[in-house]
């Protein structure tokens, strides 16, 4: 079975083409997609998708980029949501140093440090409510990390034992790769792995063992390669799949089946309980 495990369905990118789009999704073989929540809004739009189709999942929260936009009360805003059966998992969640707020040209260095700590600290709070809430409601939960991989473990390895975490589109080391499996979570795989200058990621990808990933779209992002720099959709992760095969030396039908039964255990899917 191939499944999606990250797609942001409610952006408006996908606009009125969603039918469309799923049916692509199918005709590629697709089975299931997760839609990913990135704020209050978004998560509620997710799970509404996920109460349109049949084939989509919702992941409920808050993404990094977005905590000094959202309300202080917002993980406590996404509680409510948390009941419906169709909810697999919180996220995504976590840090990212990499979208720095912008800095207008008089701020001396100063005061731009300045201003960044308590920028960075509410990511934090964010990030640690949410694996909160997730360890309270025994779900697993997605991670978003960029440019900021001590602070995320600072963050989250406390947590370890009470939930499992996925890194999603990994693109860090081997090493780093296996710091996260000793400690019980996962990464996950975008097209990433398609292009030219991956050969870091194809590394890692090619030596994990079945059981430690999943594969993802992160769409409209990242498509693979051909379709690189166009609109990213779920039907494309097959494109990922096959790559990943490819290079592990297994058939499709067996990576499909590890990579599912990876993501049926992590997510817990209603039907698969
Ligand atoms: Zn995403």
């Amino acid at each position: 079975m191939l499944i999606d495990t990250h797609a942001h369905l409610d952006f408006p990118d996908f606009a009125g083409e969603l039918p469309a789009i799923l049916q692509r999704a199918k005709d590629a073989g697709v089975e299931r997609i997760i839609t990913i929540g990135t704020g209050v809004a978004s998560s509620r739009r997710s799970l509404v998708l996920a109460e349109q189709y049949d084939m989509v999942y919702a992941a409920i929260g808050i993404h990094p980029c977005n905590a000094n936009d959202e309300t202080d009360d917002a993980v406590s805003r996404l509680a409510p949501l948390l009941s419906h059966p169709k909810v697999v998992a919180i996220g995504e969640c976590g840090l990212d140093y990499y979208h720095l707020p912008e800095r207008p040209e008089h701020e001396s260095d100063t005061e731009y440090t300045s201003r960044l700590a308590p920028w960075k600290a509410r990511q934090k709070l964010f990030f640690n409510q949410q694996l909160e809430l997730a360890a309270n409601h025994k779900l697993n939960v997605i991670i978003h990390q960029r440019h900021s991989w001590d602070d995320t473990l600072e963050v989250l390895f406390p947590w370890n034992g009470k939930l499992r975490a996925v890194f999603h589109c990994f693109g860090e080391n081997q090493a780093r790769a296996e710091q996260l499996l000793v400690n019980g979570h996962l990464v996950s795989f975008t097209g990433i792995i398609t292009f030219k200058n991956a050969q870091i990621v194809r590394e890692v990808a090619k030596s994990l063992p079945d059981g430690s990933f999943m594969v993802e779209t992160d769409c409209p992002y990242l498509a693979p390669v051909p379709h690189r720099g166009k609109r990213c959709e779920p039907a494309f992760v097959r494109r990922t799949a096959e790559s990943i095969a490819d290079l592990r030396n297994q058939s499709l039908p067996g990576f499909l089946t590890a990579t599912a039964a990876t993501a049926k255990s992590f997510f817990r899917f209603p039907d698969s309980v």
